[in-house]
């Protein structure tokens, strides 16, 4: 409902002036309620190139650079968190591809062996897998071209086997899948991405969120007296000129200390209470502080 602009009304005017008022100072306009809520939302999305560095670890090979296959002496070989294991996939005498067998060995732990070939700076003949058939791709040094391939069958190191049984880590038969599923912690493939979002939403104020709003738009400085609340925001009320609080017209409100509102018409009952006295006297400093005109004690 659009109330009467009744303070362009000549007769009100005059009433005004015949008053003493000369100006009532108008509340400046309120923008609508808002309220702006930031969320988060979180999401789960799968890592795509973790997964695909699990796939080839666990059908193929993967060469690894000096020092990638971390580990102090004795542990387990693990390599971008992952327990794998290690061999030479580029083989020479030491394998017979018509027989299908081979002399080397894979290591899962840094043993004596994996620890002298790092002494002599060859730990770069290393492939890591994850594959765990017991079956690797093993090449002939000997051949530059492309080729296949050879897939082996080979057996894991002997001192190897002696670093498991001193860590409670060897089982007999042993099987890589088995030694996989008890050591190989599963690390999370997944990246937590957050988006913030930010939503305005407009809402129905109520009596304390525009008494806060005016109060913010007049600088916590008072109608009346221009005494400066900033640090005390509670000695300033919201006013209804016209003694209807359910009208929230802006015509129809006033910012005013605590000391200028106990002196509105029909606010003495505001003396009575011993708390707005001594609040009226905080005020009453506040001004004489702030170079304003003390106004006569009522
Ligand atoms: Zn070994
Ligand atoms: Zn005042
Ligand atoms: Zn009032």
């Amino acid at each position: 409902m659009n109330l009467p602009d009744y303070l362009q009304c000549v007769e009100i005017r005059q009433l005004h002036a015949a008053m003493g008022i000369l100006e009532i100072p108008l509340l400046p306009v309120l923008q609508p309620f808002e309220r702006k809520i930031v969320e988060n939302i979180v999401h789960e999305e799968l890592d795509l190139k973790e997964v695909e560095f699990d796939r080839r670890l666990e059908t193929s090979s993967i060469r690894v650079k000096k020092s990638e296959l971390q580990g102090k002496p004795d542990e387990l070989l693990t390599l971008n968190g992952r327990k794998v294991c290690a061999y030479i996939r580029d083989q020479g005498s030491s394998f017979n591809s018509e027989l299908g067998m081979t002399t080397y060995r894979y290591h899962l732990c840094n043993c004596k062996t994996m620890q002298s070939m790092r002494d002599m700076g060859r730990e770069g003949r290393y492939l890591a897998t994850k594959r765990d058939d017991g079956f690797f791709e093993v090449y002939d040094k000997a051949k530059i071209t492309p080729q296949k391939p050879t897939i082996l069958e080979m057996e894991l190191c002997q001192n190897c086997i002696k670093v498991l049984k001193s860590r409670g880590l060897y089982f007999y038969p042993f099987s890589l899948k088995q030694y996989f599923e008890k050591n190989d912690t599963s690390i999370p493939k997944t990246i937590r991405r957050i988006e913030t979002v930010t939503k305005i939403q407009t809402y129905t104020p109520n009596q304390e969120d525009i008494s806060r709003a005016y109060r913010e738009k007049v600088n916590f400085i008072c109608q009346e007296c221009n005494v400066s609340c900033l640090n005390k925001p509670y000695l300033l009320h919201l006013h209804h000129i016209n003694g209807d609080p359910s009208n929230n017209s802006r015509h129809n409100l006033q910012v005013l200390c605590i000391d200028c509102h106990s002196s509105q018409p029909l606010h003495n009952h505001m003396l009575e209470n011993p708390a707005f006295k001594s609040q009226i006297n905080i005020i009453r400093q506040m001004r004489v502080k702030q170079n304003l005109l003390t106004i006569s004690s009522k």
